[in-house]
């Protein structure tokens, strides 16, 4: 097999049995990343020399007895992670020049553990979008087909893990960043409960929604990942106390007696045929590993998007208040302070995260705050509310993680509603804050993954797991690779 093929767990083995080091399997992945960056562009920063180093470092650390799951494996993360000394643009233009002064406190600890970092990967410029299309670094190609996206806003990070040019990534999840992308490229991704994972060094967006999570070739991957990157962090104040449970050892206990609820407003008469075939499919599988299926009713979906848009979008606005030329990024020439500011977020900042912050302010402006900003928290209790309500009957959800497979690169960027839309699934996991899975659960007749989504209790991760462990043991999907 291919070294840049191979999943953690396979290349942990081999460098484990000296069979390979990790300084020879950092080359090979940088040597696959040259021969097909030019076709995907998953990257907006390879760091080849660091990589080597590093591999060199995890080699003297296995030599020494010292090989932690993580220790020697080639990965790479999405551009919002600050990364001390290396470029962290955030997909922006106003961040063309930011090299942070620390790291991000989830890459850290991969990195304290021997991970190697290949560079920093192409996503939506500060992870607004679905498609990788707002990027300022140009658009990343899904790898099963050059013609369309390879979804967002963690692309670079599901088209890596797709075209073999990392053997795992790192992505962020606001609205269904981590999932979405990875439904749209055939890997396994996982947004953990808000609180799971520190977000310390992660460029903010919408700070309520936002989390971090691994996308993987596989679960046993996810779960070795998750347990690397979850756990309380007192620099980051909204990440929560509780044990890291052992994911991997308790990834093998099976589907039987599992109930998994099947909420009725995702099952609904737009889905794409080809996704509704491969969640029947799902379905018949898991009944055949002994689980049951429940309909259950998740009553406030229909307000999810609208709601979604009016928090992420105000606390947008404020987050990236802070980018005003003066302390980092970019700064244009200007007559003065407030022609400065004007001018260096115009250059700066593209057309989606200009209407983004647009949008946000008006929401949170003293007219429109009660009937926009407060409304739409409250109905953001009613959304949490419905999961709570609906997890007393079910252990797990089962839903679509997208309406339709990829789509064609230009086919929505001029239509930003319906490019809204297409995080319909993902987006009411982020306002309940609890935790969800993307896994491979078939392929359209043209040829392009599709993702099946489950959905857990808050720090329900275990469950998710196990239950996408069973489905992968049941199915070939995941073994698929696209031809690049
Ligand atoms: N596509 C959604 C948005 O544009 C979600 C993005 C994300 O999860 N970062 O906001």
């Amino acid at each position: 097999m291919n070294i840049f093929n191979m999943t953690i767990h396979e290349l942990h083995n081999a460098l484990k049995g000296k069979q390979i080091s990790s300084v020879e399997a950092t080359a090979a992945m940088l040597e696959r990343i040259e021969s097909v960056e030019p076709q995907v562009g998953s990257f907006i920063t390879v760091t080849p020399e660091k990589a080597l180093v590093a591999a060199e470092s995890a080699d003297q650390r296995i030599a020494r007895g010292e090989c932690h799951l993580m220790t020697g494996i080639p990965m790479a993360i999405k551009d919002i992670f600050l990364t001390e000394g290396i470029l962290t643009t955030c997909g922006s233009r106003i961040l063309n020049n930011f090299i942070p002064p620390y790291s991000a406190a989830s890459w850290e600890k991969l990195r304290d553990r021997g991970a190697v970092l290949l560079g920093k990967l192409n996503q939506d410029e500060f992870a607004m979008g679905s498609s990788n299309e707002s990027s300022a670094y140009g658009t990343t190609r899904n790898p099963w087909d050059l013609s369309r996206i390879p979804g967002g806003s963690s692309g670079g990070s599901a088209a890596a893990v797709a075209a073999s040019q990392a053997i795992a990534t790192l992505g962020t999840d606001t609205g269904g960043s981590i999932r979405q992308p990875a439904s749209h490229c055939g890997c396994v991704g996982l947004k953990p409960t808000y609180g799971r994972v520190s977000r310390y060094g992660v460029i903010a967006y919408a700070s309520s929604l936002d989390q971090v999570g691994p996308l993987t070739r596989d679960v046993a991957d996810c779960a070795v990942m998750l347990e690397a990157i979850a756990g309380h962090d007192p620099k980051d104040s909204t990440s929560v106390d509780t044990p890291v449970p052992n994911y991997s050892a308790t990834l093998k206990n099976g589907v039987k007696g599992l109930k998994i609820g099947l909420p009725k407003e995702y099952f609904i008469d737009g889905l794409d045929p080809d996704v509704q075939v491969a969640m029947d499919a799902a379905i018949e599988t898991y009944r055949r590993l002994g689980a049951e299926f429940v309909e259950i009713s998740l009553p406030h979906t229909d307000y999810a998007v609208a709601t979604y848009y009016l928090i992420a979008t105000a606390e947008a606005s404020s987050n990236l208040a802070r980018y005003d030329g003066v302390r980092f990024g970019h700064r244009a020439e200007a007559d003065g302070l407030l022609d400065m500011y004007t001018k260096s977020r115009s250059e700066g900042f593209g057309a989606e995260v200009k209407r983004r912050i647009m949008l946000g302010t008006y929401a949170l402006s003293s007219g429109y705050y009660d009937a926009y900003y407060v409304k739409a928290q409250k109905v953001r209790t009613l959304i949490m509310n419905d999961f709570i309500r609906a997890f007393a009957d079910v252990d797990v959800m089962l839903t679509p993680v997208a309406p339709t497979p990829a789509f064609k690169i230009g086919e929505k960027i001029n239509d930003p509603l319906q490019m809204y839309l297409s995080d319909i699934f993902t987006i009411p996991v982020n306002l309940a804050g609890t935790c969800a899975m993307s896994l491979p659960a078939g392929f359209s007749t043209t040829g392009l993954p599709i993702g099946l989504q489950l959905i857990g209790k808050p720090f329900g991760e275990e469950a998710l797991l196990q239950a996408g462990y069973a489905f992968e043991q049941a199915t070939e999907w995941h073994i698929r690779k696209a031809t690049i």
